[in-house]
């Protein structure tokens, strides 16, 4: 290209959770309008763009898991990585945006590896890359980021005609200006009501949730002469299209609106058992479900895991129809939706054909995670009360950052947004131009096929906290409040009670991309490493090669050398929350499991004079034997569980080992658990 502007660009995206989707299409939109000539695919859509013929790619990705790339990157990966020639992207221009979290480790590995592997190919970055944070919240980088890619962007491509968005992003700003110069005439006393909301209230009688009020401190709000940094109006892009005939659709008995990777079924619920005492911190459930209907459909090993589709609250769904003033007759009418002309329909809405409205809310679209600035600006645009749009504006404003980051605090769902600013109704259309895909909510595997072929069993805590102080209001999650409503809140601890109830648990496989799985070679030892419910998958690991065992004793009745299997694990407290006490202790009296290592965090002692309180210091305990099955006898690691504190305190714990037992320097053995990661011999199954 040397000095010629391209007279195009493309835009590619890896979304797992719909966010980089969202902001890729944001920045196709935007451009467009801009004068760009421009497409946007997603990354695994690889026949339908050719690197070898675009002169300015922009990436936009996010990460799953322990700094994977999302599943539809996958193959482009596996393009990038196949290339052999270091100038075949000579001719490219490009830049990234991910979307990441500091309280993970490899935060945003998949931007930096993309960028990497992109500069090793040729390609010459002509932006610098950004890479947002979640914990600090993704506007913060994404908004300046995309602001500060225009000027950079028209030298290396070719802008047409009038710049329309600078047009109508100052038209913005000026109406902004009058609303706020009216405001300073009035108190500077907060706008709206400061309350103390306690629990979100159900209207029993009703069957609706009435959501929460939002607390806000609006002091600030007075002193802005101007709100700058404003996110653009949301763009059209949804049509609710109501079917000619007036016909009331049924619930599907499969859900329909998700896209999932392999096809969904329709499970029973066998059996429940509780895991945790009434008294632990956090109530742990079992669940058995019967898929013996699917043994084709459904195969699965120790490791894998499944997804289940849960509707949003049902209260939840109702009180927002209430709130925007859909009465129900309408809410179950035959709709689809449409994309408006000249836009495409966000991924996760492309099933949305013969539909209703309640399904929408039900399966669509995600009522409770965290509010993006859009859905302020959105909501501003069609408040009819000037102190809600000023406030709506505000928060959504770079003046306005503080505010934002405590309404984000109290994780509001959709309803408390609605019902903090009442005056706003939004046509139901143009929520879904904003809205994030309804997520399925993923599971571990606890059981082995080799035991039973026709249940699934998996665990789960119960999520149900409160906000913190000052607002103290109660949350759930989506999935497992309401399978534990299906399962009858069990609450004895250990008691396994067979249900019969009919309700449809719809699921799917989840493909085990990243190999996490008990190896086939019994003789290879393995480390596993699991506290709370990340202990889960290691049960059905040692059902399955304590039947492996069985197995090849029988068939060539000899005494085969099997690999050590050692289990690190670690619970509060040791009568609450051992999870799987029975079944692990009974692997460990028959010598199938060679160490069962548990650490117990709220023991008096823990921590104190040496004593261990986490899995990482009983691995350090243990350091030598874990170097020579490490060094000697060829051992896999498997660790699971929380990806924020515990994956990296067991890292660190690892290179102490192979430090203080290898006689090497902290770096290098980094670096070797770095590559025992590529080659899958330490595998991780992280979760938020
Ligand atoms: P948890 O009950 O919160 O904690 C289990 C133990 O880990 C406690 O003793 C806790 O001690 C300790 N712990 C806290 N911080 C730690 C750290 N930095 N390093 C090591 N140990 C630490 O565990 P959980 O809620 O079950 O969490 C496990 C994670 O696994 C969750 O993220 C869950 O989503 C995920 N997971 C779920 C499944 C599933 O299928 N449901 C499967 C696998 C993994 P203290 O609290 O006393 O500090």
């Amino acid at each position: 290209m040397a000095s010629e502007k391209s007279s195009r660009f493309v835009i590619l995206y890896a979304s797992q959770t719909g966010n980089a989707e969202w902001i890729a299409k944001n920045i196709h939109q935007e451009a467009s309008e801009r004068g760009f000539v421009n497409e946007c695919y997603v990354m695994e859509e690889i026949d339908k763009f050719d690197l070898s013929k675009e002169n300015v790619l922009i990436l936009v990705t996010s990460n799953t898991g322990d700094g994977d790339p999302p599943d539809n990157a996958t193959k482009f990966f596996r393009f990038l990585r196949k290339i052999k020639s270091n100038t075949f992207l000579s001719h490219l221009k490009f830049t990234i945006l991910g979307l990441g979290d500091t309280n993970y480790t490899n935060f945003n590995n998949t931007a930096k590896r993309l960028e990497k592997r992109m500069i090793d190919l040729g390609a010459a970055p002509f932006y610098n890359k950004g890479l947002a944070d979640d914990a600090m919240g993704l506007e913060t980088t994404v908004d300046p980021w995309i602001a500060n890619l225009w000027p950079e962007l028209v030298k290396v491509c070719v802008q047409k005609g009038k710049d329309n968005n600078n047009t109508q992003v100052e038209n913005i700003i000026e109406s902004v200006k009058t609303l706020s110069i009216n405001g300073k005439t009035e108190s500077n006393e907060t706008s709206l009501p400061l309350e103390t909301p306690n629990g979100q209230s159900v209207d029993k009688k009703m069957g609706i949730a009435s959501g929460t009020k939002i607390m806000l401190d609006l002091s600030e709000l007075a002193k802005v002469e101007q709100f700058t940094a404003l996110p653009r109006i949301p763009t059209v892009i949804c049509k609710i299209i109501k079917s000619n005939e007036e016909r009331i659709i049924n619930s599907p008995t499969l859900p329909t609106l998700i896209n999932t990777p392999t096809p969904i079924v329709n499970t029973r619920l066998d059996a429940v058992r509780c895991l945790t005492h009434p008294e632990a911190l956090k109530r742990t459930i079992h669940l058995e479900l019967e898929i013996k209907d699917y043994r084709e459909k459904l195969e699965f090993i120790p490791g894998d895991s499944f997804g289940i589709i849960a509707p949003n609250n049902e209260k939840l769904c109702l009180g927002i129809l209430k709130t925007l003033e859909i009465d129900e007759n309408e809410a179950n009418q035959e709709i689809s939706v449409e994309s408006a002309e000249g836009t495409e329909l966000p991924s996760h809405l492309r099933n949305a054909k013969s539909t209703s409205i309640i399904e929408l809310l039900r399966y669509g679209v995600d009522l409770n995670s965290l509010p993006r600035k859009a859905l302020l600006r959105l909501l501003a645009e069609y408040t009819t009360n000037e102190e809600e749009k000023k406030t709506l504006l505000f928060l959504c404003s770079k003046q306005g950052s503080v505010q934002f980051n405590l309404l984000r605090e109290q994780v509001p769902t959709l309803l408390d947004l609605l019902i903090t600013f009442p005056s706003s109704k939004p046509p139901l259309e143009r929520l879904l131009d904003v809205l994030p895909p309804h997520q399925p909510r993923y599971y571990s595997i606890v059981n082995s096929p080799l035991v039973n072929r026709d249940l699934l069993h998996f665990a789960f805590n119960i999520v149900d906290y409160k906000t913190p102080v000052p607002y103290n209001v109660r949350k759930y999650g989506v999935c497992t409040p309401w399978l534990d409503n299906l399962s009858g809140y069990a609450k004895e601890i250990n008691k396994r009670v067979p249900l019969t109830t009919d309700i449809n648990i719809p699921i799917f496989m989840k493909p085990n991309s990243n190999e996490f799985a008990v190896p086939s070679d019994i003789s290879r030892p393995i480390i596993m490493i699991g506290p709370g419910t990340g202990v889960a998958p290691f049960v059905g690991f040692i059902q399955h090669r304590e039947q492996q065992i069985i197995a090849e004793r029988k068939l060539n009745n000899i005494e085969k050398t099997f690999g050590e299997m050692w289990l690190f694990y670690g619970c509060r407290d040791i009568e609450k929350d051992y999870l799987y006490r029975e079944e692990l202790e009974r692997f460990s009296e028959n010598g199938f499991l060679k160490e069962l290592l548990v650490v117990i965090s709220r023991a008096p002692n823990a921590g104190l004079n040496g004593n261990p309180k986490y899995v990482q210091d009983l691995l350090r305990k243990r350091g030598q034997e874990i170097y020579e099955l490490l060094d000697q006898k060829n051992a896999m690691i498997f660790v699971c569980g929380d990806a924020q504190g515990m994956a990296k305190g067991v890292n660190d714990a690892l290179a102490d080992i192979l430090v203080e037992h290898g006689k090497i320097q902290k770096s290098d053995a980094l670096k070797i658990l770095t590559q025992w990661i590529s080659d899958k011999r330490y595998l991780r199954d992280l979760w938020s």
